[in-house]
């Protein structure tokens, strides 16, 4: 790795001042009485509640510490009820035991939160034991270092030349995260140097390959291997695998398949009428030619979701004309730090202020603990004529000032860019100063439907035919569409996607289904968490050590055979339907129709609705009852 760290800056009082006061206050009080047990600092309310005098005296103490202590090391993880004091002294409230467990790893202390270990030291396995993952990217490197810990032998099937999965994929301008990198990591590796607060793509790509070499998963990676089917062999329970790789089809055996394919493999390519007549180009932004050139161009960008919201600024600086095609407006906001490169003065300190890393990441995921709120309708609050909820209703107001204040006050663009239907109901589309850039003079939004395509441009419905050399398809992944498009046959020949074919891919906490034995998949159909704060990347292990302990508890008890009972999936299921309807997602006010979270049965089929807490829950502590080990 090349390490991004500044060398050696001067670190004088004023440069340690500056660090703390750039800061996250919250992470530095508690590391800060975590180091000394200062009374004072417990005493002190969260940064919020902090008037200036406190605030004050809560800088000077950590740049006091700092001057005489700063150095590189890593806090030990404090027992239990120590470590939920700090935690509750960092948000400021107590936290009952359901949310306690579901966020104690989150500031990350010990080496590999979350994971799986043996019970009592590692088994022998049985002979040739392989588990085989499907996927490299962020969720399959997190199956492969689950196993390395475990020392299970796995290998990696990737049917790119690279680990990184969409952001090996994901190439287009400005391409980044957009939760901040202090979440958008494992929590395995502490304090990795991200030189932008929201890592680009780029950054992204070079973190997963150091991981996947650093923990050993790279080398157990089959590179251009594509798995095209998969079939369960009942006699010794086994998957059978067929895969496409350079030197034509393979076959190859696993005890345990763990399908880390990601839900954003398959992009959407859309087709327009007369698509055929068009004589310019046209780009998938998952497909972006890294010598596409810009400049001088009319380009059309279809879609205003995560994608073309993140890609309009830097096409619209380089481009001479640009129109937006929107279909459906989206409530899309700002993220503080987005963009901005991590300061020197805030490298140090991460380097050198034992705690702090740890208080920061779990600060940065605190932000979203109390959000599950924004998703109940409260019907006192309706019936005096509210919208959904105060929460809710107070971030619509929100976000309505800044689509005012980002687009100057048009009213021209206000009218067409407020979603009708309530926000937090879609995934939340960060700003990357799209609304700024719809107000540059040779950027055009276009809210007419788009009827065809034709030989110099797109002509919408009012007949008005847009001329563009470039059309940038920013029109999204086919999310709905789970391990598509290998081929999965389990017991009985059973097909999984005909099995999936009546109201779209189900299955147990988003990993297990019934007649696919010794099958699990990480970020399957209904896993993605609304609400709770945990990022993806935490999840990815999570789902991981889940996998791990069933495939342990098998081998510990010399078993080969691990499934869902078919009643716990239903019950399973049951449960989920009935707890999705709840959600506002679901609710004629947050607009299910226009939600690609929900499939075409009119189900939701990306997120989990489960309270964050209940569904890290369900994750971690297995109901054995529901499995059948045989
Ligand atoms: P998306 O959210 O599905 O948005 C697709 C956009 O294209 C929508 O505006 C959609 O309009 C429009 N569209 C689709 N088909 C169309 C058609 N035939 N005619 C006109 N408009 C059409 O896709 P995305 O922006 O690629 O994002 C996909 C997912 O990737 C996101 O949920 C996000 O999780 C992830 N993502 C993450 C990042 C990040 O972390 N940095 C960046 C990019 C993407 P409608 O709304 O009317 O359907």
């Amino acid at each position: 790795m090349t390490d991004t760290r500044i060398s050696a800056p001067a670190v004088d009082k004023g440069f340690i001042r500056r660090a703390v006061e750039l800061a996250d206050l919250n992470a530095v009080r508690v590391a800060l009485f975590q180091l000394t047990d200062d009374a004072e600092l417990a005493a002190m309310p969260p940064a919020a509640g902090l008037d200036e005098q406190t605030r004050e005296r809560l800088i000077s103490k950590a740049v006091a510490w700092l001057e005489e202590e700063a150095g590189p090391r890593q806090l030990p993880e404090p027992p239990e009820a120590e470590l939920r004091r700090l935690m509750n002294m960092a948000t400021g409230e107590e936290m009952p035991d359901l949310e306690f467990h579901a966020r104690k790893d989150l500031p990350a202390f010990k080496d590999f939160p979350w994971m799986t270990d043996w019970t009592d030291g590692k088994r022998d396995l049985p002979e040739g034991f392989q588990v085989v993952i499907v996927g490299s990217g962020f969720s399959g490197i997190a199956m492969g270092v689950q196993l390395e810990i475990l020392g299970i032998p796995y290998v990696i099937l990737e049917r790119r030349q690279e680990p990184g999965g969409t952001w090996n994929v994901n190439r287009y301008p400005d391409v980044r995260v957009d939760t901040i990198s202090i979440t958008y990591e494992y929590s395995f590796e502490k304090n990795y140097p991200w030189s932008e607060y929201f890592g680009r793509g780029a950054e992204v790509r070079k973190y997963l390959d150091f991981i996947a070499k650093k923990y050993g998963t790279h080398e157990n990676t089959l590179f251009g291997h594509d798995l095209k089917r998969a079939t369960f062999i009942e006699s010794d329970s086994t998957w059978s695998l067929e895969v496409d790789t350079p030197d034509g089809t393979k076959s190859l055996s696993a005890n345990m398949l763990v399908n880390a394919v990601g839900t954003f493999a398959n992009p959407k390519i859309p087709s327009f009428e007369e698509q055929e007549m068009f004589e310019g180009t046209i780009v998938h932004p998952a497909r972006w030619p890294e010598d596409l050139d810009l400049t001088g161009k009319r380009v059309a960008v279809i879609g205003n979701g995560s994608t073309g919201v993140q890609l309009l600024s830097p096409v619209a600086a380089s481009a001479e004309q640009v129109f937006v095609f929107q279909r459906t407006p989206q409530w899309i906001s700002p993220r503080d730090r987005y963009g901005k490169p991590v300061e020197p003065e805030v490298r140090w300190l991460l380097d050198n202020f034992p705690g702090y890393w740890n208080w920061w990441h779990y600060m940065a995921i605190a932000g979203l603990f109390q959000t599950h709120r924004l998703l109940i309708l409260d019907e006192e609050w309706k019936a005096q004529g509210g919208k959904v909820n105060p929460a809710n209703d107070k971030l619509r107001d929100d976000l309505k000032a800044y689509i005012t204040a980002q687009t100057d006050g048009r009213q021209d663009l206000i009218d067409k860019l407020v979603p009708d239907y309530a926000p937090f109901s879609r995934r939340a589309v960060v700003d990357n100063g799209w609304y700024r850039a719809l107000t540059r003079d040779n950027v055009q939004l276009v809210t007419d439907g788009i009827a065809r395509l034709t030989p110099k441009g797109i002509e919408t419905d009012d007949g008005t035919v847009h001329e563009v050399d470039i059309i940038v398809t920013a029109t999204g992944y086919d999310v709905i569409k789970y391990l598509w498009p290998a081929d999965y046959v389990g017991v009985g020949g059973l097909n999984l996607h005909e099995f999936w074919s009546k109201d779209g891919p189900r299955a147990y906490l988003g990993m297990l289904v019934p007649n696919f034995p010794n099958m699990f998949t990480i970020y399957g159909p209904n896993s993605q968490a609304v609400s709770g704060g945990s990022a993806l990347p935490s999840w990815y292990v999570i789902w991981s050590a889940y996998t791990a302990q069933c495939i342990v508890r098998a081998i510990e008890h010399g078993k080969t055979r691990v499934e869902v009972k078919e009643a716990a999936y239903q019950r399973y299921n049951d449960a989920l339907d009935e707890e999705s309807k709840n959600l506002l997602i679901m609710k004629q006010e947050g607009a299910p129709e226009k939600n690609y979270y929900v499939n075409e049965f009119g189900r939701l089929q990306v997120n989990v609705p489960w309270y964050g807490p209940e569904y890290h829950r369900l994750c971690t502590e297995i109901e054995w009852e529901d499995i059948d080990i045989s």
